[in-house]
């Protein structure tokens, strides 16, 4: 198994170079107005649990993960660590069960069945609800008119619903600011106040527009190695 302090002095740059980059990302963010409101979210994927280790050494506690496997398998290496994990991408209902004693925070819900084997397993974890507004095919999330509904379903069934997360199509800036604005306006309308909207390109104006947690990756850890499925958005 995995030791994160195996060979750790030979990373000690690693951690120096992510604090860096937090701090730099923490930064910016304030300037966009978010400071005491929007949160950090380290997304990891595709990096080992080595470089996670690396970021709670340089102070970061919330990280962020899209594939079930990836996220069980750092969590299990990092077991006993303060930290918090985020399950960022889509959700497979197989793989709720065992992800539920990881997650913190559940940002990309989208259905009815997620909620209903959250609800059955009693956790007490906090639930997003993914919007998409592209109604594009393979995208995670749903369309805006049926949010309504299904934060009403998770909320009969006692879960902690705590707000929206969106993903921008890549498309101009102004385009993704009226996203992230309208992302708002709905979660507001419902009584929500977690907004899990912005990542590398577009964060700032995320954060002008009311996010709580943003998600990085490459402005943190650089670009990632593979490239990444389609879904992955
Ligand atoms: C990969 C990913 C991120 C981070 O993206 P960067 O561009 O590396 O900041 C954020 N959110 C989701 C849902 C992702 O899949």
């Amino acid at each position: 198994m995995f030791d994160p302090r195996d060979g750790y002095e030979a990373k000690a740059g690693l951690a120096d170079r992510i604090a860096a980059n937090y701090s730099a990302i923490e930064e910016r963010v304030a300037a966009a107005g978010g400071r005491g409101r929007t949160r950090i979210v380290a997304v990891t994927k595709t990096h080992p649990a080595e470089v996670v280790w690396a970021a709670l050494t340089a102070g970061l506690g919330d990280f962020g993960e899209n594939y079930a496997d990836e996220l069980i398998a750092k969590a299990e290496a990092l077991s006993g660590a303060e930290l918090r994990w985020h399950m960022i991408g889509h959700i497979q209902s197989r793989t709720i069960k065992r992800l539920a004693p990881h997650v913190a925070v559940w940002h990309s819900v989208s259905r009815d069945k997620e909620m209903d084997i959250l609800a059955r397993l009693e956790v007490s974890a906090r639930l997003l609800v993914q919007v998409d507004y592209t109604g594009a095919e393979g995208r995670n999330g749903v369309a805006p008119d049926r949010v309504p509904a299904l934060v009403d379903h998770g909320r009969r069934l006692g879960l902690d619903v705590a707000g929206l997360m969106v993903v921008t199509p890549l498309i101009e800036a102004p385009g993704r600011a009226r996203i992230f604005a309208a992302t708002r306006e709905l979660g507001e309308s419902l009584g929500l106040g977690e907004f899990s909207m912005g990542m590398t390109d577009d964060f700032e104006w995320a954060v002008r527009e009311g996010s709580t947690m943003v998600r990085i990756g490459r402005a943190i850890f650089g670009d990632r190695p593979a490239a990444q499925p389609a879904e992955a958005r």
